[in-house]
């Protein structure tokens, strides 16, 4: 099968709905349009990027399978860069199998998990981390979130890409004249002028952008926070309490969840991932120690723990040894129940959990709660890197591009200044440039682009 094969699935979320759309593209569009869409009235013409009301029926029977919307675009100008075929029915399972079945029948073959957006890709219509884009837009769960994506897939950090790419390319160009034609009276290409392009106006550019990434991933990716302590301390009651101001209003997309029991709030645009666990303590029985591996998992993989303890009472061994577990993690010690021990000193406390945060709460009365909101988000939020409120790297991937292309040229930087040749400075942006089409997706190996299509859910 070639990549040139027509493709079709569905395009909306599985479940009742009100619309479902099966989206099709490739060559057979136009005879799947004539083979399976009878327009209503006489009038059976179609014109393309046009909605036309009709029935799908089964060519071999003649029987109606539903009533339609249907809209054939013609290549160009479509997602794909393909022809490409929307059919929009009733959304049910068996409308939706069946008209996919026919669809299906006539030619054309399943398509992969973001095997359109690929074929965008393939096709020139968008650049690898515009396409990487279109994940992130549907899978954003913040306003915040969303900004971020959305501008990259309207190009924002493509463009910043191509200009830190022109300055590279042509000092290159530059390099490589005076190389090939060193007798000529072209312009050499001083090193008090590459010095300063690359130094002051590349390098902190990728600097930039690079330290964007660890508010760039939480944002994307959201927070992982556990809530941890002893049995009976208000674990449950605090969780509630949160997720009753701030849920989330997306909840998680199917599949990107692998926690199972996980909630979503939005703290200041970024969403914070909760994930429930059950009461850490030391058990001698089976299955509650499994649990209780599964807990350490989670434990293990979030970037914040909030420790709750009941102030309302002494600390426990076990209070102790829940803290024991989770130390090394960046952690908020929440002093809960502050409603029966209002007006104690915090002091004891501090003395026990020295380099550690301390927010008192009730979460039975919602107090502090702003408070711990506040210090939730300033564990992870850099000043000045507060979501949205720049061009944003939300992929290792992308990172580790920059990476490779910032050692270049802060190598190219190191040799021109040790009165390094031209040969050198040329294969030193060479390499940088390389880098830098890796991201975009010029030059990305296969398996690279296969693991980022796959990320995507099917009929995107
Ligand atoms: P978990 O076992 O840690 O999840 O604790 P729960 O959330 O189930 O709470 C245990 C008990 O403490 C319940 O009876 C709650 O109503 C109570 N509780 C939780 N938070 C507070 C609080 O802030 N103040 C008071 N007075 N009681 C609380």
């Amino acid at each position: 099968m070639s990549d040139s094969d027509s493709i079709a699935a569905v395009a909306t979320p599985p479940g009742e709905g009100a619309i479902g759309i099966v989206r099709v593209s490739g060559d057979r569009c136009g005879y799947l349009t004539a083979r399976l869409f009878r327009r209503s009235g006489r009038d059976q013409t179609i014109e393309s990027h046009r909605l036309h009301y009709g029935y799908i029926v089964d060519p071999d029977t003649g029987e109606r399978i539903d009533e339609v919307l249907l809209a054939l675009m013609r290549a160009p100008r479509t997602y794909t860069r393909e022809d490409v075929l929307e059919i929009q029915c009733h959304s049910g399972r068996a409308v939706l199998e069946r008209i996919l079945g026919l669809v299906l029948d006539n030619g054309v073959r399943p398509a992969e998990p973001g095997e359109f957006t690929k074929r965008a890709f393939l096709n020139g219509r968008l650049d690898l981390a515009r396409a990487e884009a279109v994940i992130d837009v549907v899978k954003a769960q913040t306003r915040e979130a969303l900004a971020v994506s959305s501008s990259q897939l309207q190009g924002a950090l493509s463009e910043k890409l191509e200009i830190l790419r022109t300055h590279l390319a042509h000092l290159k160009a530059r390099v490589e004249v005076a190389i090939d034609f060193p007798e000529d009276d072209v312009e050499i290409l001083a090193p008090e002028e590459a010095i300063p392009i690359l130094e002051e106006t590349v390098l902190p550019e990728l600097v930039r952008l690079m330290e964007s990434f660890e508010s760039g991933r939480l944002l994307r990716d959201g927070i992982k926070v556990v809530i941890v302590g002893r049995p009976n301390v208000g674990k449950s009651s605090l969780l509630n309490a949160l997720l009753q101001q701030n849920r989330a209003i997306v909840t998680p997309y199917p599949g990107t969840t692998r926690d199972s029991v996980e909630e979503v709030i939005n703290l200041s645009g970024v969403p914070m991932r909760i994930i429930d666990t059950a009461g850490l303590r030391d058990t001698d029985d089976e299955i509650e120690r499994m649990s209780l591996e599964t807990t350490k998992d989670r434990i293990q993989r979030a970037d914040l723990a909030l420790f709750v303890v009941d102030y309302s009472e002494n600390l426990t061994p076990e209070d102790q040894s829940v803290f024991r577990q989770i130390q090394a993690k960046p952690l908020i010690v929440v002093a809960n129940k502050q409603d029966l021990w209002n007006g104690a000193s915090l002091d004891p406390l501090k003395r026990v959990f020295e380099d550690h945060r301390i927010v008192p709460v009730s979460a039975l009365e919602s107090t502090g709660l702003d408070e711990l909101k506040k210090s939730m988000v300033e564990e992870f939020v850099r000043p000045g890197l507060e979501p949205g409120s720049q061009i944003m790297l939300t992929r290792f991937r992308h990172k580790e591009a920059l990476e490779r292309c910032s050692e270049h040229v802060a190598e190219a930087v190191a040799n021109l200044k040790q009165g390094g040749g031209l040969d050198m400075l040329a294969a030193d942006i060479g390499w940088a440039l390389k880098a830098l089409d890796v991201l975009t997706g010029e030059t990305t190996p296969e398996e690279v682009l296969d693991r980022i299509f796959s990320q995507f859910c099917i009929g995107k």
